[in-house]
């Protein structure tokens, strides 16, 4: 099924790899963060090369709502509790300058751009709201607490953050990514060192970044073991009232508008060598020592054990019928395909083979 975005959006296409390439800097994965990545290097003068295995956010990012903001739901009194003061100050300030760089970008581009409050409510507890309230007073955030939505049911409360956003992102995308240089239909199916091996050849790279969504590569960080996928819906209706807000009680942990932006920032400037003030509160050198982790390892385990029809060609774990979409899907990472083997979502690099 379409989502509405790719139903009023015109893709801009672009051609797939002829022949090898040497770059300074090779971006795999042509979603939100990679097109950003792209646009970045492309604004410093960098020297780079985006490789989008099918076509340009033909991904996750074709199916977002696409709020771009700075709540990410109830997280800035975890933050404090588990991180501290300072940290959370920086996790929102990175997420208001991803912010700030959208609205600047969107200024004089055809995208929908439009300022709105976003809203995180519970329908029972109001002191959770109230909590998330005193940690953004400490953080210097005007947030307000609001319980008169125009919501069809009942809230014990909400967060109110002024002045957040939304947009289309694909003719945001379409906007910024025209000049890039971008190789659609190349998918990358092995990296040895700095080079890439592709459907087409080779791409020789000095740096690498790898915006694949859920990254393909299994030895380097370990992330097989330390993330894990979740999937979520969106209905569109017509005509539905205008709550004039955007409220969602909910790979950057659901929020790749901002975290695409924020990653864009952070990766333009490692790989030129340059300091980012956001680079430390985002390392991605997370510990294992997480109950989810746990979770994962026990599933993958069972998983590999249990017989099955048909294994995931990622790590081989046996992969699940999806009766409600008529995909095979793989419990332990995440990678789907259609029912007759082809690749939807990665890790996996490939289709099925009968
Ligand atoms: C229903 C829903 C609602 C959401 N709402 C919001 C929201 O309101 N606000 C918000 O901030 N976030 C939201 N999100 C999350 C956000 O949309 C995602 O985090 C973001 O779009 C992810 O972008 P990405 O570039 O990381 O991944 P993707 O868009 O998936 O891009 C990854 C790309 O990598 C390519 N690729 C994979 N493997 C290879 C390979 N081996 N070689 C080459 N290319 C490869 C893929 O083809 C794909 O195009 C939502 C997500 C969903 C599902």
């Amino acid at each position: 099924m379409e989502s509405l975005w790719e139903q009023t959006w015109k893709p801009p296409r672009f051609p797939a790899q002829d022949g090898d390439l040497n770059t300074d800097v090779l971006i795999i994965g042509g979603g939100m963060a990679g097109v950003l990545c792209a646009y970045q290097l492309h604004c410093a003068g960098v020297p780079y090369v985006l490789a989008e295995a099918e076509t340009v956010c033909g991904g996750i990012t074709q199916n977002t709502t696409a709020k771009i903001t700075s709540q990410h739901g109830l997280i800035y009194s975890r933050l404090i509790s588990k991180f501290g003061v300072r940290r959370a100050k920086q996790c929102l300030a990175a997420n208001e300058a991803a912010l700030q760089a959208y609205r600047e970008l969107c200024r004089h581009m055809d995208c929908g751009f439009e300022e709105k409050a976003a809203y995180a409510y519970s329908v029972d507890d109001r002191r959770k709201i109230e909590r998330e309230l005193e940690a953004l007073e400490k953080l210097g955030f005007p947030a307000e607490f609001a319980d008169k939505l125009p919501l069809p049911f009942h809230v014990a409360g909400a967060v109110r953050f002024p002045n957040q956003a939304q947009f289309h992102p694909l003719k945001f995308v379409s906007g910024i990514a025209k000049n890039l240089h971008i190789h659609e239909h190349t998918r990358v199916c092995e990296l040895r060192g700095t080079t890439a091996v592709t459907n087409h050849g080779r791409i020789r790279a000095r740096k690498i970044i790898v915006t694949t969504h859920f990254p393909f590569l299994n030895k380097h960080g370990s992330y097989f073991l330390k993330l894990y996928q979740h999937r979520s819906y969106v209905i569109a209706l017509q005509p539905a009232p205008d709550v004039d807000g955007m409220y969602v009680a909910a790979g950057f942990n659901k929020w790749g508008m901002t975290a695409s932006m924020v990653s864009a920032m952070i990766l333009c400037d490692l790989v030129q060598g340059k300091k980012n003030p956001y680079e430390e509160v985002f390392s991605p050198a997370r510990s294992l020592l997480h109950p989810q982790l746990a979770v994962n390892g026990f599933e993958a385990a069972a998983s590999l054990l249990t017989p099955a029809a048909k294994r995931c060609p990622h790590l081989g774990c046996a992969l699940k019928w999806n009766p409600m979409e008529h995909t095979w899907d793989c419990p332990c990472h995440g990678s789907r395909f259609t029912e007759d083997g082809k690749l939807i979502d990665n890790p996996a690099t490939g289709n099925l083979k009968n």
